[in-house]
């Protein structure tokens, strides 16, 4: 049996012949929301000015109890938007401890902002993995990023001549990686086929290694 084209980090809904996680923010949860049978919620640091952090943080440890509820984000930081950046930071750092708390991986959002996460990493020492989407980090980032249980996921920048995402591709290794759509409205097959052309890898076997690192953190 072929695996699914998991999808780790998508807003749209996953269709019949995908897997993975679909992600909302916290501000957009309704009273009776209707969970699909996979998704994340996290604070996004686009939006934590719409929200009272502290609410927040309780409404999604309440979240954080249900099954299907598999990782928290996409949360983070964000050094390019007028946001509070030591509001943006305490509200991450307390949703890595709830992430600790349910035993949940976290989808990371990041905008220049890889010296914080890797002073956070080093100094909270966070007992659950995170992963970059839409990494586009240069190799000495992706080096030391390494060191730590971090996974590395790459969406429709991959399909742009002279993308950072391009650039960065052939360095992460096939057990550190992970593919997404976030936003981007078209066929995950397409990236898959680009990446495994990328790689060199048979798309089949992309498809069961990336099944396989999924296995292996969202259990
Ligand atoms: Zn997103």
């Amino acid at each position: 049996m072929s695996a699914s084209f998991i999808d780790i980090h998508t807003h749209n809904a996953l269709s019949d012949s995908q897997a993975g996680i679909q992600s909302f923010c916290i501000q957009d949860i309704s009273f009776n929301q209707q969970w699909p049978s996979s998704f994340s919620v996290g604070i996004h640091p686009w939006h934590i000015h719409k929200v009272d952090v502290t609410q927040a943080l309780k409404q999604l440890e309440y979240i954080a109890c249900e099954k299907d509820m598999k990782a928290i984000g996409e949360c983070g930081l964000d050094r390019a938007i007028a946001r509070n950046f030591d509001l943006q930071l305490s509200a991450f750092i307390s949703q890595i401890k709830i992430a600790e708390a349910f035993d949940k991986p976290m989808i990371i959002h990041n905008v220049r902002a890889f010296s914080d996460f890797l002073s956070i990493l080093k100094n909270e020492k966070p007992a659950i993995p995170f992963v970059f989407h839409a990494f586009n980090g240069n190799k000495d980032i992706l080096n030391k990023l390494m060191r730590f249980n971090v996974y590395f996921s790459i969406g429709a920048d991959v399909l742009k001549d002279n993308s950072k995402a391009l650039r960065i591709l052939p360095f992460i290794p096939l057990n550190r990686l992970f593919i997404e759509t976030d936003e981007w409205e078209g066929d995950i097959a397409e990236l898959y086929q680009k990446i495994s052309e990328l790689k060199s890898i048979d798309v089949e076997k992309l498809k069961n290694q990336l099944y396989y690192n999924y296995k292996n953190i969202f259990a």
